[in-house]
């Protein structure tokens, strides 16, 4: 199987992304304050591990690997109620499965709880931490609110004596849960509501899926988390941005128990948070236990088990992780993000076929029954450089996509019409003679012809087709599932309206399973095993589900972002994908690539203008800019001039072309470049600057 090879080498670091942390642990390691960079990744194990924490985990484990440090992976199981083995066991094998090695350092919080017990008496002891047996209501009340001083429990003056027999007696298991709780002496005139006198421990009497029924008392994070990091001697402890009034109390108990600096700090960055999907693993909980999707590793769920099934490669998740880099300000990241680097490392990995999702009938009239024609296809576009080829057998009953056919086509249809020629990829020039209908009306089959003089796409006489289009051989072709996976959510941001469930912007269209032809090539494929399926989208073959006489495909990806026509089309608006294509000649056009041209439009415009096709090739060649980047950058006028000038100022073109795409013409949505508040050079000037690390 393939699972070795799709992780990344790590030996190559030549392109660490800068950010403020990296800045900071250099001037941290620059100062002397620390001899090394020990950082760790500390999930809960109270749930599957989600695309968020994969940001955390390349975060973590990448400042280890670049650092010549090390990264711990520690479970955080102080809450024994929610927490599971099952969870244990898959957190390890997600982050291993990305790419990433914690050697020997497997820790759990669990190991410490017989130190950070002895600390919390001798917190007692030193006056700092006193039990307090009111009820949590109590307490939550005169914890006060912002701008107002809380009020001091009655139990804050009880005697180190009183308060050691009580604690004891907490952990001897002599009280009910609730009865009394292990507070710190801190501030209860504090503007930081943390630090109004915090709870430490709480009773509970449950099992705990390591250390059994040896405690009933349980350590809080605040208090747990920092001592955790100070025993292992971490020192970069990164977290989200949730947790920055935390930081006052996580210094406070080192302080209170005597970890002398330089020790560990925490420092916070925005969480990831990805548009169409939720995060929390409480809603990701509800999605698995009321059977909205299949499970955990359904490849619809944002978890890494859920990503993996789908056919994500860790490779494409640690290149998105770099691509959004680490911020100290919350945003929503654009899932085009995921979706582009997922296609961008499956283009070059995933041999083309040929599979037809919607079978049409058509019988070769003019090719004799039983008679095969066995055509050599390439397997890579020639912009891969691969070598490889394989055997596709065209013979008298052939499938074509129902939607390459129109009856009465709309203007600018580039696909079969009733006396329309087309290009079958890699075959021949096919003309549809007859159609026949079937009893509802619809059309059950065509008749058409093929020319045998355009084996391989050309006609001696230089005419053109109408389009090109992929088909499967009726006879040879291979019958699988197909799971065409969409995005979960019909809405960018469906916990943004606190008032509504956000089970109500589930997609119903997220999977939709259709019977399809596949080319025979791919008999005898594993599970794991991508294909681009040629204008479909990549696809993998299922985990779980598929076997050998009956496969099953995952749809990884499309092979460009469709959902930006749905929504044009759920909205009313001309659906984009029916649209003439319109011509993109040397004048000023109005076009604008990625969301209003599609990727064929511009083979096409490329086709008719050689000026355009030598503007993408020098993109390509002599810039190096990805075949994807240049496609997009080179057919409008108004951008690539945009890019251009950029360049003039920054060099380095593939840094330019990726901000251009990934950024300036998302961020435009529908307005012109000419709106924009900055200037090419700017652009340029600024990219330069980034790429500087500054
Ligand atoms: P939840 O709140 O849904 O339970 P969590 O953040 O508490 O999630 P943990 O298991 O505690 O989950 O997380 C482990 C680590 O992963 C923490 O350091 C946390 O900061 C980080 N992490 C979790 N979610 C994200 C996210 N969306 N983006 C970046 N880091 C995240
Ligand atoms: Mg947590």
């Amino acid at each position: 199987m393939s699972a070795e090879s799709d992780v990344n080498d790590h030996g190559e670091d030549a392109g660490a992304p800068r950010n403020f942390i990296r800045t900071m642990i250099d001037e941290d390691l620059e100062a002397g304050k620390y001899q090394g960079v020990v950082t760790r990744f500390p999930p809960e194990p109270n749930g599957y591990l989600h695309i968020g924490h994969a940001k955390s985990i390349c975060l973590n484990f990448g400042l280890a690997r670049d650092y010549d440090g090390r990264c711990h992976l520690r479970f955080d199981d102080t809450n024994p109620v929610k927490e599971d083995v099952e969870y244990v066991d898959s957190i390890q094998a997600d982050v291993k499965w990305l790419g990433f090695d914690w050697g020997e350092h497997l820790f759990f919080a669990s190991d410490y709880f017989e130190r950070m017990y002895s600390w919390a008496e001798s917190l007692i002891e030193k006056g700092l931490a006193y039990v307090d047996s009111q009820p949590a209501e109590v307490i939550s009340a005169q914890r006060g609110e912002l701008g107002k001083p809380g009020i001091e429990s009655p139990h804050r003056a009880r005697s180190v004596e009183e308060n050691l027999d009580l604690f004891r007696r907490m952990r001897a298991g002599e009280f009910p849960e609730g009865s009394h709780v292990l507070r710190a002496r801190a501030d209860m005139t504090s503007p930081n509501m943390l630090m109004r006198d915090p709870l430490l421990y709480r009773i509970k009497h449950a099992d705990h899926h390591r250390t059994g029924d040896a405690w009933c008392i349980y350590p809080m994070y605040d208090y747990a988390h920092c001592l955790e990091d100070a025993i292992e001697e971490i020192t970069h402890s990164l977290c989200t941005l949730e947790f920055d009034n935390n930081r006052e109390l996580y210094d406070w108990v080192l302080d209170a128990v005597g970890f002398a600096r330089p020790r560990t700090e925490q420092t916070e960055f925005a969480r990831l948070k990805l548009e169409y999907t939720v995060m929390s693993k409480r809603k990701l909980l509800r999605l698995v236990e009321e059977g909205h999707v299949s499970g955990w590793d359904d490849p619809r769920m944002p978890t890494i088990a859920g990503l993996r099934r789908r056919g994500y490669t860790p490779a494409s998740i640690q290149s998105f992780c770099e691509m959004i880099g680490v911020a100290k300000s919350n945003s929503m990241v654009d899932i085009g993000k995921l979706e582009y680097s997922i296609r961008d490392d499956l283009n070059a990995r995933s041999p083309r076929r040929f599979c037809v999702t919607e079978p049409l009938k058509v019988t070769v009239r003019n090719l004799p029954a039983g008679e095969v024609v066995d055509l050599d296809i390439e397997e890579w576009p020639s912009e891969i450089g691969k070598e490889g080829s394989r055997s596709v057998p065209f013979t008298r009953e052939l499938y074509i996509e129902r939607g390459d056919f129109a009856l009465e086509p709309p203007k600018g249809w580039r696909r079969l019409t009733p006396g329309g020629e087309v290009r079958l990829r890699g075959a021949f020039f096919l003309r549809c003679e007859d159609v026949v209908l079937g009893e509802d009306g619809e059309v059950a089959e065509l008749t058409c012809t093929y020319d045998v003089d355009t084996l391989g796409g050309k006609a001696p006489d230089g005419r053109k087709p109408d389009g090109t289009i992929h088909w499967v051989s009726a006879e040879r072709g291979v019958p699988c599932e197909l799971r065409l996976y969409d995005r979960l959510f019909t809405e960018a941001e469906p916990e943004s309206d606190p008032e509504r469930d956000f089970i109500e912007a589930l997609n119903d269209e997220s999977l939709v399973v259709r019977r399809g032809v596949i080319e025979p090539s791919v008999l005898g494929s594993e599970p794991g095993d991508r294909f681009q399926f040629e204008r479909l989208g990549y696809f993998m073959v299922d985990l779980v589900d598929s076997a050998a006489g009956s496969l099953v495909f995952n749809r990884v990806v499309t092979l460009k972002d469709g959902w930006a026509k749905q929504v044009a089309r759920a909205s009313g608006e001309a659906p984009k994908k029916e649209k003439a294509p319109t011509r993109v000649k040397s004048e000023r056009t109005k076009r604008r690539p990625e969301r209003r041209s599609r990727e064929d439009e511009r083979v096409n415009a490329r086709q008719e203008s050689p000026e355009l096709a030598a503007r993408y090739a020098r993109y390509k060649d002599e810039l190096g800019v990805s075949e994807e980047n240049a496609d997009i950058l080179s057919v409008d006028d108004e951008v690539a001039a945009f890019f251009e000038g950029a360049v003039a100022v920054h060099a380095d073109a593939q840094s330019v072309a990726n901000w251009v795409v990934n950024d300036l013409l998302r961020e435009l949505k529908d307005r012109e470049l000419s709106e924009l508040a900055i200037t090419p050079a700017g652009l340029g000037g600024l990219v330069g600057l980034l790429d500087a690390g500054e």
